[in-house]
C-alpha cells in the first residue's frame, strides 16, 4: 500500500452529483476536497461535502447479519431470506413480494435488484423513495418527450439570460450548482426568477420572487402559455413540424388562465409580477427553468412539469444551449435508480413494462423464465399492499420509509404487521431497522463501488477508498447471493460492480436501433480497468457519441411513437386536501441547509448539526398571533393523519396561511418530531408521487412545566423528559428538553439524565427552588463530563459556547467558575449558533463584527472572518443577518433563531 494516496469518487448526498477527491495515509482516510476536474462541480462542494470525513466512523453502525435479534453469519442470513422469499412466492404468488429500495443505491446494486424482482421473481413490485421525489418528473418527460429524458445540462446555467427557478431552495438543497448560478465569472449576473410559495435562501439576490399560492404553478405556466402565444413568440414552425396537441393545450391554458388578471387572481400575486415574468420569459430565448420537489410533490406534480416543458416547447428552447426545462433531483443517484428499472412502472433500460415488445426484449436479454407483464405496486400503494396482507414479505434496501413515507405512523403499523420483512442498511438502529426480522449489513459510502447519475445525465463512479467494517458488504453482492440461494445462479454470476455494469450498457443497446434514448452500450466493452477509471460521461454514449452527448433533443427529434414532441393540456387542479377551520394552515416539509435525509450521516457530524440543531415549525407572525402562538416555544403540528412536535419560529418569509416543517428528525434523534407523520398521503394519479407540500395544518401551543438543555460527552441513556431532542457537538451530545411533570428531587433527576452512576464523579450544583432554576454540572477530574440548564422558560445559555467547552480536554479554574451561569464572562467567547458551517462562524461574532463598524457586506465578512469563502451555501443567511443588524443596530435579538 501506498504511504499517500487519492482516490477519485462522487459525492453521496444531492443529485449536483459533485466529484470529490478523497485521500488517505497509511490506508485511512484524511481529508476529502471537491475534485477540481469533475465537469459538476469544478472543485467546488458545499457543506456537507465538505464535512463528509466527520461521517466515516463505526458508531452505530451494522456490522453483521442479525435475524430475529441475534447476530449470525451471513450463510444463516441469507439462507433465510431467499427460503422465507421463495416461500412466498411459491405459496401467494410473485405479487406477495416486494423491495423498496433507494436513490442512495448505486446504478449497479440497483440493477441487480430490478432484475430478480421483474425478471426472475415475475413481478413488477419494486418501487423506490425516488417516488417520493422525482416520479412527477420522470412521467412529465415520459408524456412529453416519449422518455425519461433531461435535455439539457449544468453548462446551460452559465449560458442562459434568464433562470426560472420553480419549487426549488436551491441555494440549499443543491448548493453548489446554486453558487454557479449566482458567482459565475459572467460579465452580467442572468436574471432570476424564483417561484415557491416561501421565501428561501435562494430568493437572495433574486431578480423576481413570485410568492405563489401553494399548488398553483400550473395557472401560472398556463397563462405563460397563452402569453406567449398572444405576443407571438411560439414557434410555429418548430411547432408544426416537431410537436403533437399544441392546440388543445394552449386552448386549455387560455381556458383556465386567460390574461395576467386572471393568473394573478388564481396565484395571489400581483399583476405587475406576473406580467414582468412573463415579458421576461418572452424575451430571453436563452431561459432554463430548474424546478423541484416543490413542482414534484404534489398531486398534480406530473401536470406541472407538463406545464413547463409546454412553455419550452411552444419555444423551441429545448435541447440547445442555455436553454431548456432542468429537472434537479434530489438524490444522489435518483436518475442511475431510473435508468435500469427501479420504478414499479418501468422495466430496465428505459423501457416500458407496458410494451410487449420491451418485455420481450428485456426477457430474451436476460434470458429470464418470467417477465413482469405489468406495472407493480408504487411507494404509498405499495405499503398499502403491505397493511393490507397483500404483500406479505417486504425487502427494504438503504432507506428508511418509516421516516420518509408520507403518514408514515401507517407505513411503521403496516411492517410491524407484515409476515417477514428484511432491511438492508449500514445503521443498526433507524426507525426503519426496528421493524425487521432480518438486517443485512450493508457497506457504506466509502467502502463500496459503482456508479451514480446526476441531474445531468452525466454518470461517475462512486470509489471505495476504504474497506467494509465486520461483515459488511456492497447491496449488489447481497443482492446476488440471495438470488443464487433462490435458485437464479445462471442468471447471477456477478463477482464485481465492473461485470454488472458491462451487462447494463450491453442491454441498454440490445435492438436499441436508435428507439430509446438511453443507450452506453460504448461502454459495454469497458474491461475492468477501463471500468476502474472511467471518466464522468454524459449518456447517451454510443459508437457514435463515444465521449457521450451534451443535449438532447435539440435536432427536434423525440421519442414518442411519432418521433414529435407532445404538448399536454393541462387542466389545473388544486392540492387534495385544503385548509379549513380546523386545521387553517397549509403545511410545506422539506430540508435544512446541512441535513440529509433521515440523520444517519449528517447527524453524525457536529459541524453540520451546529446549523440546525432541532426542528423548527416556521409560521408568519400573523398566523401565530391568530393561533396564540410564541415565538421559540414548543408546539404541536396537527394534521389528520397524525402529530408531532416542533420549536414555533416566526418568520415572515413564510407566505400567511403556510407552514414549514423540516423532514429530517426521527425517533433516534428525536422524542416525536418525525415530520411525515403528519402528511398526507394523496398522490398523483400520473406518477404516484405524494403531496408532501401540502397538508391542511394546526399548529397548537404545548405547554410544560419545565425546559432543560444539556450536553453530555456520552449520548444519554434517558433524558427523562418528555420532549427531546438530540444533536452532534463537538466532542459531545446536545440535548433540548422539556418535561410536563416536576421532578420531587433535581440532583437525582440530574444524576439520572446526565450522570454515570457507576461512577464516583464529582458534581457541581446550583438551586433556585423558588424560581425553579436548577444547574448542574458532573467533571471527572478536571475534564467536564455533562452538564444541565433547567428553568421555567427555555434556558438562555449559550449552547455553542456551552458544547464547545467539551472539546477541553480540561477546564481551567475560571472557565468552572463560569460553567453553571451558562455564559462566558467574555462576550466575544460566545460564538452564536454556527452559520457558517466549514469555519465555525456564528451569529454573534458576525452581529459583533457589524456593531463594531468592521463589516457592511457578505464580502467584508468573508474577509474578516472567513465567513461564506468556502462553499458559500451560508452566504444568503450572512446577507440576512447583515440586513437584520444595519436595521436595527443594538438589538441583540437578531442573535436569537436566526438560523432558518
Ligand atoms: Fe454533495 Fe453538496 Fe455537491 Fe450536493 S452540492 S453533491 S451535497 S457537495
Amino acid at each position: 500500500m501506498m504511504l499517500n494516496e487519492e482516490v477519485r469518487t462522487t459525492c453521496p448526498y444531492c443529485g449536483v452529483g459533485c466529484g470529490l477527491v478523497a485521500s488517505r495515509r497509511l490506508g485511512k482516510p484524511k481529508a476529502i476536497v471537491g475534485d477540481p476536474d469533475h465537469p459538476a462541480n469544478a472543485g467546488r462542494i458545499c457543506s456537507k461535502g465538505s464535512a463528509l470525513i466527520e461521517t466515516l466512523d463505526l458508531e452505530g453502525r451494522l456490522l453483521h447479519p442479525v435475524v430475529c435479534g441475534m447476530e449470525t453469519n451471513w450463510e444463516t442470513a441469507l439462507s433465510d431470506t431467499a427460503r422465507r422469499l421463495a416461500r412466498v412466492v411459491r405459496d401467494h404468488g410473485p405479487d406477495s413480494v416486494a423491495f423498496y429500495v433507494s436513490g442512495q443505491l448505486l446504478t449497479e446494486d440497483y440493477y441487480v435488484a430490478n432484475k430478480l424482482m421483474k425478471g426472475f421473481i415475475g413481478s413488477a413490485n419494486i418501487d423506490t423513495n425516488s417516488r417520493l421525489c422525482m416520479a412527477s418528473s420522470v412521467a412529465g418527460h415520459q408524456r412529453a418527450f416519449g422518455e425519461d429524458i433531461v435535455p439539457g445540462n449544468y453548462e446551460d446555467l452559465d449560458l442562459a439570460d434568464l433562470i426560472v427557478i420553480v419549487g426549488s431552495n436551491a441555494a440549499w438543497c443543491h448548493p453548489v450548482l446554486y453558487q454557479r448560478m449566482v458567482s459565475g465569472e459572467r460579465a452580467a449576473r442572468p436574471r432570476s426568477v424564483v417561484v415557491d410559495p416561501r421565501r428561501t435562501a435562494t430568493c437572495d439576490g433574486a431578480s423576481l420572487h413570485l410568492a405563489l399560492k401553494p399548488g398553483t404553478e400550473s395557472f401560472l405556466f398556463n397563462g405563460l402559455l397563452a402569453d406567449l402565444a398572444r405576443r407571438g413568440v411560439v414557434d410555429r414552425a418548430f411547432v408544426e413540424r416537431n410537436t403533437e396537441d399544441f392546440d388543445a393545450a394552449l386552448a386549455e391554458a387560455r381556458s383556465s388562465a386567460p390574461d395576467t388578471v386572471a393568473v394573478a387572481r388564481a396565484c395571489e400575486l400581483a399583476v405587475d409580477d406576473v406580467e414582468r415574468f412573463f415579458a421576461w420569459f418572452a424575451e430571453n430565448e436563452k431561459t432554463v427553468t430548474l424546478y423541484s420537489q416543490g413542482v414534484n410533490q404534489s398531486s398534480s406534480g406530473t401536470d406541472k412539469v407538463n406545464a413547463i416543458i409546454n412553455c419550452h416547447l411552444a419555444t423551441s428552447r429545448i435541447g440547445k444551449p442555455g436553454m431548456g426545462p432542468l429537472s434537479l433531483t434530489g438524490q444522489p443517484n435518483a436518475m442511475g435508480g431510473r435508468e435500469v428499472g427501479g420504478l414499479a412502472t418501468q422495466l430496465a433500460a428505459h423501457m416500458r413494462i407496458e410494451d410487449a415488445n420491451h418485455r420481450d426484449i428485456v426477457r430474451r436479454f436476460w434470458r429470464s423464465p418470467t417477465i413482469a407483464e405489468r406495472p407493480g405496486l408504487k411507494a404509498v400503494d405499495l405499503f398499502r399492499g403491505i397493511e393490507e396482507g397483500r404483500i406479505k414479505a417486504v425487502w427494504i434496501m438503504a432507506t428508511n420509509p418509516v421516516v420518509s413515507l408520507p403518514d408514515a405512523d401507517r407505513a411503521r403499523a403496516a411492517l410491524l404487521n407484515c409476515d417477514f420483512v428484511v432491511v438492508s442498511d449500514c445503521m443498526r438502529r433507524t426507525d426503519t431497522t426496528e421493524c425487521a426480522d432480518i438486517l443485512l449489513p450493508a457497506a457504506a459510502w466509502g467502502e463500496k463501488d459503482g456508479t451514480v447519475t446526476n441531474s445531468e445525465r452525466r454518470i461517475s463512479h462512486q470509489r471505495a477508498f476504504m474497506p467494509p467494517p465486520g461483515d459488511a458488504k456492497p447491496d449488489w453482492w447481497i443482492v446476488t447471493e440471495v438470488a443464487r440461494r433462490m435458485g437464479f445462479a445462471e442468471a447471477f454470476p456477478y463477482r464485481s460492480p465492473a461485470e454488472i455494469f458491462r451487462e447494463h450498457a450491453a442491454l441498454s443497446g440490445f435492438e436499441n436501433g436508435g428507439s430509446r434514448a438511453f443507450d452506453i452500450s460504448a461502454l459495454a466493452a469497458l474491461d475492468d480497468k477501463a471500468y476502474g477509471t472511467l471518466a464522468p460521461v454524459q449518456w447517451p454514449v454510443t459508437a457514435e457519441a463515444p465521449k457521450g452527448t451534451a443535449r438532447l433533443l435539440g435536432d427536434g427529434r423525440f421519442f414518442t411513437g411519432a418521433g414529435k414532441a407532445r404538448f399536454i393540456a393541462v387542466a389545473p387542479r388544486l392540492p387534495v386536501h385544503s385548509p379549513d377551520a380546523d386545521f387553517p394552515l397549509v403545511l410545506n416539509t422539506g430540508r435544512t441547509r446541512d441535513h440529509w435525509h433521515t440523520l444517519t450521516r449528517t447527524g453524525k457530524s457536529a459541524r453540520l448539526s451546529s446549523h440546525s440543531s432541532e426542528p423548527l415549525a416556521e409560521v408568519h407572525p400573523v398566523d401565530a398571533a391568530n393561533l396564540s402562538l410564541t415565538d421559540g416555544e414548543l408546539a404541536t403540528v396537527a394534521t389528520k393523519w397524525g402529530e408531532t412536535v416542533a420549536r414555533v419560529r416566526f418568520t415572515p418569509d413564510q407566505r400567511p396561511g403556510s407552514a414549514f416543517l423540516p423532514m429530517h428528525w426521527n425517533d433516534q434523534f428525536a422524542s416525536r418530531a418525525r415530520a411525515n407523520a403528519v402528511v398526507n398521503p394523496a398522490t398523483d394519479p400520473v406518477s404516484g408521487q405524494p403531496e408532501s407540500k401540502h397538508t391542511p395544518a394546526r399548529i397548537i401551543p404545548l405547554k410544560f412545566a419545565w425546559h432543560g438543555f444539556a450536553v453530555t460527552r456520552e449520548p444519554c441513556g434517558n433524558t427523562m423528559s418528555e420532549y427531546w431532542v438530540q444533536a452532534r457537538g463537538p466532542g459531545c451530545w446536545r440535548y433540548e428538553l422539556a418535561g410536563m411533570g416536576t421532578p420531587a428531587d433535581w440532583s437525582f433527576w440530574a444524576q439520572s439524565c446526565i450522570g454515570a452512576p457507576e461512577r464516583q464523579d464529582e458534581w457541581m450544583a446550583f438551586q433556585n427552588t423558588a424560581a425553579r432554576v436548577f444547574r448542574f454540572a458532573r467533571f471527572n477530574g478536571s475534564r467536564l463530563e455533562g452538564c444541565v440548564f433547567v428553568s421555567p422558560q427555555m434556558p438562555g445559555v449559550s449552547r455553542s459556547w456551552l458544547a464547545s467547552l467539551f472539546a477541553k480536554p480540561r477546564l481551567s479554574p475560571a472557565e468552572r467558575v463560569e460553567l453553571l451561569s451558562g455564559n462566558p464572562a467574555m462576550a466575544d467567547h460566545d460564538r452564536g449558533e454556527i452559520v457558517c458551517a466549514c469555519f465555525g462562524i456564528g451569529v454573534r461574532q458576525i452581529s459583533q463584527a457589524v456593531a463594531r463598524g468592521s463589516v457592511r457586506s457578505v464580502e467584508e465578512i468573508g474577509k474578516l472572518l472567513r465567513a461564506g469563502t468556502s462553499c458559500g451555501s451560508c452566504k444568503p443567511e450572512l446577507s440576512a443577518i447583515l440586513q437584520r443588524c444595519l436595521a436595527t443596530p443594538g438589538d441583540a435579538s437578531h442573535e436569537m433563531h436566526a438560523i432558518a
